[in-house]
């Protein structure tokens, strides 16, 4: 590590899980930024898939790509959306990777004869990961999955309490973040499950610094005083994390209940030095005085559980954010739109704009086609996102060009692959290459790609730029040997790779607002920088709505 007076902030979770330590995490990196320091966030997974790229998103939510094509948890996202910092491959760590790392190493004969156990080797190569890829960083921000109590997370958290005793109280600070229950009957918020928790955690070595406590009602004193009293702390040590209306509202809440000032305490860090929360403030300004709704139709396969679309969600308010208007999501489940005889209108008559967003496998893709149809039709604002893009080419192949069998190579074998495995495609460094034999895991084309913008093209002046670069995690690609048949039927390919070779944008000029595109956007978008096609689509959507 070559900083070496970088300060780092571990947090755990306690109690149960869904408390929001990812938030809580992300809002803590947003205030320690607006208090003028550099900071880095990251993610230690304790479940044994090397990346979570190949878990099904019904059980895992978003897999969150970032710019050097890693496939990471979703957390990485808040972090992202909430800092600005561009998360990296080396900032999601899993226990898949340490062991698959601790092995490979064992099996180079690294280990000279050694007998490999968790502690010390799988400990170290925790805390090897921890410290790795380090700059100029004033904080590093690492959250643990999981509870604490999980077996899976015990060499995360030996790890970290050996690196505590290391680096010493002022390089290091643990948050715990747990939950304050309400019992009704009791009228009282109880403290004990944060007490054992907290207990928990010193029997494995760790006294927590700071407790950051969810609760649905404010604390009272004598409450605080008492997990304060039983968790070895100091009363202003307690914070209180209320639940809050909207996300974006977190740090400015948590600044409130001195979350930063405790850790910048801890760290004897000088306080006289102002916090900017406008940027967060701002936010907090527009979602109160935002005028008028939108009604945006996704359209997907995994709407039983909206983790899954994560990223999605928040650009498409971030665009709302953009116009000042509040974005209520219908979310249409795919499957229910797959009879051709169906009258879409039951499903989209108060829709303003229709998302049909990434996907995998053919369940539901007839009824995505069936949706963008009927957005073609009848003027409905239409953003395709990778896999909707792709549907949105077969689509227009069939009812515009009367290329009936057109379909993707994903399904199966088709007469007509419009949409098919991409075998070969040019990276920064040389060729990529893949066939069907290719393993699932860490093998699509992933992470930022440029793309060339058609002159003049709509895309373009949304941009407004002439090259962009965006985040891709896809194994198929249309096809570029149609592309001139598509221009004489008014579909458009605005934006290429580079090479040429890949058809990375569609449009239709003669809709009011009919986007494809093969990555995606929403990965980039930020609260505080909506993406240009976020923002336009949800203007569109207004517009469409002010005509109904
Ligand atoms: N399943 C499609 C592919 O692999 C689209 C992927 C996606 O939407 N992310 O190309």
């Amino acid at each position: 590590m070559k900083n070496t007076s970088v300060k780092f902030i571990f947090i755990t979770g306690g109690v149960v899980s869904s408390l929001g330590k990812g938030l809580a995490s992300a809002s803590l990196g947003a205030l320690l930024q607006a208090r003028g320091y550099s900071v880095k966030l990251r993610k230690l997974d304790p479940y044994l898939n090397v990346d979570p790229g190949t878990m099904s998103p019904y059980q895992h939510g978003e897999c969150y790509v970032t710019d050097d094509g890693a496939e990471t948890d979703l957390d990485l996202g808040h972090y992202e959306r909430f800092t600005g910092v561009p998360a990296k491959k080396s900032d999601n760590i899993t226990t898949g990777k340490i062991y698959s790392n601790v092995i490979a190493k064992e099996r180079r004969g690294d280990y000279l004869g050694a007998t490999i156990q968790v502690i010390p080797h799988v400990t170290d190569s925790i805390k090897e990961y921890i410290l790795s890829d380090i700059n100029d960083e004033d904080f590093i921000l690492c959250e643990i999955g999981g509870t604490v109590g999980d077996i899976e997370s015990l060499p995360f958290i030996e790890a970290i309490r050996q690196l505590g005793n290391e680096l010493g109280l002022s390089q290091t600070c643990f948050l715990h973040v747990t939950l304050l229950p309400y019992i009704k009957t009791a009228g009282e918020l109880k403290t004990k499950p944060t007490q054992h928790s907290v207990k928990e955690l010193q029997g494995m070595g760790i006294q927590p610094d700071l407790l950051l406590c969810r609760t649905e009602d404010s604390i009272p004193n004598e409450q605080k005083s008492k997990i304060a009293l039983f968790c070895n702390l100091k009363p202003e040590s307690v914070i209180e994390a209320l639940d809050s209306s909207s996300i974006y509202e977190v740090p400015i809440s948590y600044h409130k209940q001195g979350l930063d000032e405790e850790i910048c305490k801890h760290f004897n860090i000088d306080l006289s030095k102002k916090i900017d929360l406008s940027r967060w403030n701002k936010i907090k300004e527009i979602q109160r005085s935002s005028d008028g709704n939108v009604n945006i139709g996704i359209v997907g396969k995994y709407t039983s559980l909206i983790d899954a679309y994560k990223s999605l969600i928040e650009a498409v308010n971030h665009g709302g954010l953009d116009n000042n208007v509040k974005v209520t999501i219908k979310w249409v489940n795919s499957e229910s739109l797959e009879d051709q005889n169906l009258n879409l209108i039951n499903f989209f008559k108060d829709i303003n704009g229709i998302i049909v967003p990434g996907g995998f496998g053919e369940r539901g893709s007839e009824g995505k086609i069936n949706a963008i149809k009927y957005a073609r039709l009848n003027n409905i604002p239409f953003f395709g996102i990778c896999f909707g893009m792709q549907m949105a080419v077969i689509e227009f192949a069939r009812n515009v060009l009367n290329m009936k069998d057109a379909s993707s190579s994903e399904f199966g074998t088709t007469k007509l692959p419009l949409v098919g495995l991409l075998t070969e495609w040019q990276t920064k460094t040389g060729l990529e290459k893949r066939d069907k034999e290719s393993d699932l895991g860490g093998t699509m084309r992933l992470g930022a790609y440029d793309c060339k913008l058609l002159d003049n093209s709509f895309v373009s002046s949304i941009y407004k730029k002439k090259i962009i670069s965006e985040r891709h995690r896809h194994r198929y690609e249309v096809n570029n040997k149609y592309i001139s048949d598509f221009k004489k039927y008014g579909l458009l390919f605005s934006g290429m790779s580079p090479d040429n070779s890949l058809p990375e944008i569609l449009e239709v000029p003669k809709h009011p607002w009919f986007i494809g595109v093969q990555f995606h956007p929403e990965l980039k978008s930020k609260p505080f920088d909506p993406h240009p096609l976020f923002s336009s689509f949800i203007n569109a959507s207004l517009k469409q709505s002010r005509l109904l």
